[in-house]
């Protein structure tokens, strides 16, 4: 089946359309700047030169996905002859609260449902929403799946989603860890099984999805049992901008000692925090903090090895959750780029029995195992892959409605 895989942002809209069977990726690309000015647009067309670009107006998502739809069906450029080629149609979704275990067959209740999950994601699930409809406008009749990041997540025993404050917060106000990345973590955590020829059901596993945003999950039986990020995407480990766990009456001082608002203090713990913020704004980005870092650059060494001991303690305690682990797997732009970060981590395991093949590490291209033989958790690199995730997961849900 041909599915087109949405993923809108407030001013963006990036798109793929693969064919399922195969797993192969027909088309992709991206439109910019949507109701800001400005506007451009990327089609690329896998194995042809009939993609381009050009410069278009966005004053909505409608016009958006008129635009990638004119291209996608265009006897020129085009990949399908027409709409009802697309067999369906899956959106990522952000934010699915407590309602959404699982992907979904977008209904119109289901829709409003997920219009009451955007409290909860405010930046991302209107946006999510505008593409939904600036789909259903020109598809009306092509089957929508909503697939959510938090998904996956809710799996996670009350224990582990309950935070420490009174019950009453949780029953009135749905305060809980939710978790994020879910599509990466899954699919990631059933790549490291098939790769280990074994049944996910017998394994535990550890996925380290280390990007700009980054969290970490213990996956038992492919189900998630914790994870780092928690109520909102700010929890867990250090990531490039944002914080991750702190002390809140941090939250309190920072606003006392700053005569800052609230509001103030949130950004800079989201925007001006992470490695950027610890490496005195040298950058949020790994590569230049490992370039710093190996000039001998204070604040980068500083930052660097915050960042990998906040991710050793999650690794640890995951351990300890799971009893043991199978695997630890890497992945995203980190984990899966950089062998100087998965060194530093590892390094730390050795008293644990892990054993890095570090030419495996350093050298090695895509999915691989990584660990020594005999290391007494096999450890792994496998590049993530959210819209395969989102396509295949949209698959199973046409197929089991029947639609
Ligand atoms: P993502 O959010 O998954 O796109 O990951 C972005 C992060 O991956 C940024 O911090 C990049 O610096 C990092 N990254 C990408 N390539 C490399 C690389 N070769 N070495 C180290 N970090 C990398």
């Amino acid at each position: 089946m041909k599915v087109l895989v949405i993923n809108c942002g407030s001013s963006s809209l990036k798109y793929r359309m693969i064919e399922t069977d195969t797993k192969e990726v027909i088309c992709k690309g991206l439109c910019e700047r949507i109701g800001i000015g400005g506007g451009h647009f990327k089609y690329d067309v896998t194995g042809s030169d009939k993609g381009f670009e050009k410069d278009v107006e966005f004053p909505d998502h409608n016009t958006a996905v008129d635009t990638l739809i004119k291209a996608v069906t265009d006897p020129d450029t085009g990949v399908v002859s027409d709409v009802s080629e697309i067999g369906a149609v899956g959106h990522r979704l952000v934010h699915g609260g407590d309602k959404f275990t699982e992907a979904t067959y977008i209904t119109p209740d289901v829709m409003t449902v997920i219009e009451e999950c955007s409290s909860l994601a405010p930046l991302h699930n209107p946006a999510n929403i505008q593409g939904i409809r600036a789909c259903r406008k020109v598809m009306p009749e092509t089957p929508m799946v909503g697939v959510f990041d938090t998904a996956f997540h809710q799996t996670l025993p009350e224990k582990a989603y309950l935070y420490g404050i009174p019950y009453e917060y949780y029953e009135k106000y749905g305060i809980r860890k939710f978790g994020f990345h879910g599509m990466s973590h899954e699919y990631v955590a059933r790549e490291t099984a098939a790769i280990m020829g074994k049944d996910i059901k017998d394994l535990k596993t550890i996925v380290c999805h280390l990007g700009n945003g980054a969290s970490i999950t213990a996956v038992k039986g492919g189900k998630s049992v914790d994870t780092s990020m928690g109520y909102t995407p700010l929890d867990g480990i250090i990531m490039g901008t944002r914080c991750g766990s702190l002390d809140p009456e941090i939250v309190h001082a920072m606003a006392d000692k700053t005569g800052g608002s609230m509001e103030d203090v949130m950004q800079v713990l989201n925007f001006k925090s992470g490695l950027f913020g610890l490496s005195g704004n040298i950058s949020s980005d790994m590569r230049d903090i490992e370039e710093a870092y190996e000039s001998g650059n204070e604040a980068a060494i500083r930052a660097f090895d915050t960042y990998i001991y906040s991710i050793v303690k999650y690794i640890g305690s995951y351990l300890a959750v799971l009893g043991g682990a199978d695997a630890i797997t890497f992945t995203a732009g980190i984990g899966e780029n950089s062998p100087f970060v998965r060194k530093h981590i590892c390094s730390y395991l050795e008293g644990l029995g892990v054993r890095l093949d570090a030419e495996a590490n350093e050298k090695g291209r895509g999915a691989r195992c990584i660990s020594a033989d005999g290391s007494a958790i096999k450890v792994y690199t496998i590049p993530t892959d959210e819209e395969m995730s989102i396509a295949l997961s949209t698959v199973e849900v046409v197929n089991r409605h029947n639609v």
